[in-house]
C-alpha cells in the first residue's frame, strides 16, 4: 500500500498548527487509500526534547488521529543515509565544504541566484587546499547539483518551482542533513505522498531533483505533495509555543477537551465536527481553505 507520513521534530509538544498539519496529512493519506507512518525527525541532538516524542503520539491518537507502523526515528538510520551518499560519491557528485554561514552570506554571487542559495566557493578547491582546510574545520557534505532548478506539481499550490543549489547533504558534525535524510527515509518507506505545511514547499524541488538522483526519476515523479497553510497568530506570524495555550495540554488546563480541539480545528479546514471518520467522508483537498488560519486565544 502506499502510504503519506506525517514528520514531526521531537523538540516539544504539538501546538496547533503542528496538530492541524498532522490531520490532513491523515486525511490526504486515508481518502487516497493510503496508509500513514510518523517518522520523527530527531536529527538535531541539540533540539529534542526526551518524552515528547511519546507525548506527541498521545495527543496525536487523542484527536483519533492513528499511524499504521511503528514510527521510524531518524537517528536510528545512519547506514542508510551513508549508503545514499555513498552512490552519489561514486557519482562525482559530492564535495567537501568548509565554509562558515558568513562566509557564505559575504561571498559573491551569481546576478540571478536565488536568495540564500550556496555560491559554489568550495566548489574547484584543490587537493591541497582542501587538506590545508580539513586542519581548520570539519567539512560539510555537499551535493554537486547538475541543475539551478527544478519543478514539482503540488495538489493545492500548483506548480512549484525553487532553486536547487549545491545543498548540505551532511553537516559538519557528521549528521545526515534534512534533505538526505527526507528523501531516504520517504523512498526506504514507501511514501509517495508529502503532506506538511507550506513554509517547506520551497524544499520540494530539491528534494525530488534528489530522489530522481537517487532513485530514478520514476520514483521522483511518483511522489504526490500537498503543501496546507499555516496557523498564524495575530500578527500573522507563523504560531509558535510563545503564543500562550497553543498545546493541548496548555488547552486542557483552560478547561478545552481535545474533542473541542479537534472539532475547532476540523471547523477550520471547513470541516464537520465529531468524529474523523466523517470530516473524512466529507473531505475534497480542493476545498480546503488556501489561506492561513489565524488563530487566537478563547
Ligand atoms: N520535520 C519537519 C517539521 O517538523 C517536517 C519535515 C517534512 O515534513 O518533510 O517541520
Amino acid at each position: 500500500m502506499p502510504a503519506g507520513r506525517y514528520a514531526p521534530s521531537p523538540s516539544g509538544d504539538l501546538h496547533l498548527g503542528n496538530l492541524r498539519t498532522a490531520l490532513l496529512a491523515w486525511l490526504f493519506a486515508r481518502a487516497s487509500g493510503r496508509k500513514l507512518l510518523l517518522r520523527y525527525e530527531d536529527l538535531d541532538a541539540g533540539r529534542t526534547v526526551e518524552g515528547s516524542d511519546n507525548r506527541q503520539w498521545q495527543d496525536m491518537t487523542a484527536l483519533g488521529i492513528t499511524f499504521h507502523e511503528q514510527p521510524v526515528y531518524q537517528s536510528q538510520r545512519g547506514k542508510e543515509y551513508d549508503d545514499a551518499l555513498t552512490q552519489l560519491r561514486e557519482r562525482g557528485m559530492v564535495y567537501e565544504c568548509f565554509c562558515t554561514r558568513r562566509e557564505i552570506q559575504e561571498a559573491p554571487r551569481a546576478p540571478h541566484a536565488p536568495p540564500g542559495a550556496y555560491p559554489g566557493s568550495c566548489r574547484q578547491l584543490s587537493e591541497a587546499e582542501r587538506a590545508r582546510r580539513r586542519q581548520e574545520r570539519n567539512p560539510a557534505l555537499r551535493l554537486l547539483a547538475g541543475v539551478d532548478e527544478y519543478t514539482v506539481e503540488d495538489q493545492l499550490l500548483g506548480p512549484i518551482t525553487a532553486g536547487v543549489d549545491d545543498f548540505v547533504l551532511v553537516r559538519n558534525d557528521g549528521a545526515a542533513a534534512y534533505n538526505l535524510a527526507v528523501v531516504v527515509d520517504d523512498q526506504l518507506t514507501g511514501v509517495d505522498q508529502v503532506v506538511r505545511a507550506d513554509d517547506l514547499a520551497d524544499s520540494a524541488p530539491r528534494q525530488a531533483y534528489l530522489r530522481g538522483l537517487l532513485y530514478g526519476s520514476d520514483a521522483a515523479e511518483a511522489v504526490s505533495y500537498a503543501h496546507v497553510p499555516l496557523v498564524v497568530n495575530g500578527e500573522g506570524k507563523r504560531l509558535a509555543k510563545r503564543d500562550g495555550a497553543v498545546t493541548l495540554a496548555e488547552l486542557a488546563e483552560q478547561g478545552i477537551s481535545p474533542e473541542e480541539v479537534r472539532d475547532q480545528l476540523l471547523g477550520s479546514l471547513g470541516l464537520p465536527a465529531g468524529d474523523l471518520q466523517q470530516a473524512l467522508e466529507a473531505f475534497d483537498p480542493q476545498a480546503l481553505p488556501r489561506d492561513p488560519w489565524v488563530w487566537s486565544p478563547a
